[in-house]
């Protein structure tokens, strides 16, 4: 008696996997692996995963959804290399610290994160934040609660003592304590051996280490080193046991060849990289992500007077500018380059930005938006899932209106967001 009903309820199954597809009518097609966007092309998605590309537009069958996106452009979903979900830079933020509770963050990282989706960035890695709430923020994303970008988190950013992530960093003497390990800041192989460890214990995907000082921190020093090459090298090793790949911050020229020799898997911002820094990245296969969007803001918002604490502003003048010659040159010597803004320096949503000074430093738009698809799921190691609209891979896919390779302003006007086959956003369906 048992088995036809078993039979049953595996056809039913299968009805439900299969009975409908949905066919994406493609006007432009960028696929995340040619130079060229393919016109009129169909793609078909099943379930949470593409199954299929076809030239011209096909129908499939009646129960199969056609969505009409023939007047668009459509990439694979963008991925951001570099974002803070969990904050956002205002005039107020230096006061915020000492007024805001963790749960006052974790609820506008909610709406960081839904804006980042609707932007067209369905994947991004977050490169730090505080007590725990970008690693609850990705598993709340991971259960559907809320609605984001796929997550890939640091946590903790891993700082030496006074360094770029030193949560105590201009306290007052009897507030600043002395933070270790299990807060992030560590001194000396032992102890970057710990925090790692740590990073691991509380739930991050990957590592970030502030090799040098940084721009936005309440600290003197904007770039010289803050870790020993040999503690660099602890924190790749210890990384390498629990497959994480690790991600350093650096703007210095120092910093950043010790990073490089370290094995880190990329450079975040490399402002000061020189001739050397650029050789050094492309013998050791090293990561380049730029950040130029927040090198732009933080000069722009250092101009406005009283903006930044007074230790701030002439590091966010003379740093910032220095972005955009130092990824024109490191473009055109050839280095790995993935996209990544630093989104929480300025806006979230306003990620896009990063494609326009890309291409006005003399990368193709073309080049622009394959470091945010699959040069980003390079650096990721994800490519067999996420990068390009291949059949196989999961449908994270998004449309702009219009041709942003002749136009890259277009990337600012995102129409259709998709991300492992459910929609979010379909505005031409809502006109
Ligand atoms: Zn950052």
């Amino acid at each position: 008696m048992k088995k036809p009903i078993l039979i049953a309820l595996l056809a039913c199954s299968l009805c439900t996997t299969y009975a409908q597809s949905v066919i994406l009518h493609c006007g432009s097609l960028i696929d995340g692996i040619g130079n060229n966007a393919r016109q009129h092309v169909s793609v078909i998605i099943d379930g949470n995963r593409i199954t299929n590309v076809k030239e011209g537009f096909v129908t499939g069958t009646p129960q199969d959804k056609v969505i009409d996106l023939s007047k668009q452009t459509v990439t694979p979903g963008w991925m951001d290399m570099h974002v803070h979900l969990d904050g956002e830079m205002t005039k107020e933020a230096f006061v915020d610290e000492y007024t805001m509770n963790p749960a006052d963050y974790a609820f506008h990282s909610v709406v960081f994160a839904e804006r980042t989706l609707m932007a067209g960035f369905t994947t991004v890695r977050d490169l730090g934040g505080a007590n725990g709430v970008n690693i609850s923020l990705r598993n709340a994303i991971n259960a559907g609660l809320i609605k984001g970008p796929r997550v890939f988190t640091a946590g903790k950013a891993i700082s030496a003592t006074g360094g770029h992530a030193d949560p105590s960093n201009s306290y007052r003497r009897d507030l600043m304590g002395d933070p270790g390990p299990k807060d992030g800041v560590a001194n000396g192989p032992e102890e970057c051996r710990k925090a790692v460890r740590q990073a691991y214990k509380y739930g991050s995907d990957l590592i970030k280490v502030m090799a040098t000082g940084g721009v936005l921190s309440v600290a003197r020093d904007g770039s010289s080193p803050q870790f020993s090459e040999e503690e660099l090298r602890v924190i790749v090793a210890t990384a390498k046991d629990y497959g994480f790949k690790v991600a350093a911050h650096a703007h210095g020229t120092e910093g950043i060849k010790r990073a490089i020799r370290a094995g880190v898997t990329s450079i975040e911002h490399g402002s000061f990289m020189d001739d050397e820094g650029i050789a050094l990245a492309k013998q050791y296969g090293t990561w380049y992500v730029p950040t130029l969007t927040a090198g732009r803001s933080a000069a722009d918002s250092a101009k406005i007077p009283g903006y930044y604490p007074a230790i701030i502003t002439p590091k966010a003048l003379t740093i910032g500018p220095k972005l955009q010659t130092t990824f024109a040159r490191a473009y055109k010597a050839g280095v790995k380059i993935a996209f990544g803004t630093d989104a929480a320096v300025f806006a979230h949503g306003k990620n896009w930005l990063e494609f326009t000074y890309m291409v006005e430093a003399g990368m193709p738009p073309i080049d622009a938006i394959k470091s945010a698809t699959i040069k980003a799921a390079e650096l990721l190691g994800i490519t067999d899932k996420l990068g390009s609209i291949t059949p196989g891979k999961l449908a994270d896919i998004v449309a702009v209106e219009g041709d942003p390779l002749q136009d890259i302003q277009r990337m600012g006007q995102v129409s259709f967001v998709m991300k492992e086959g459910v929609i979010y956003k379909n505005i031409a369906s809502e006109k």
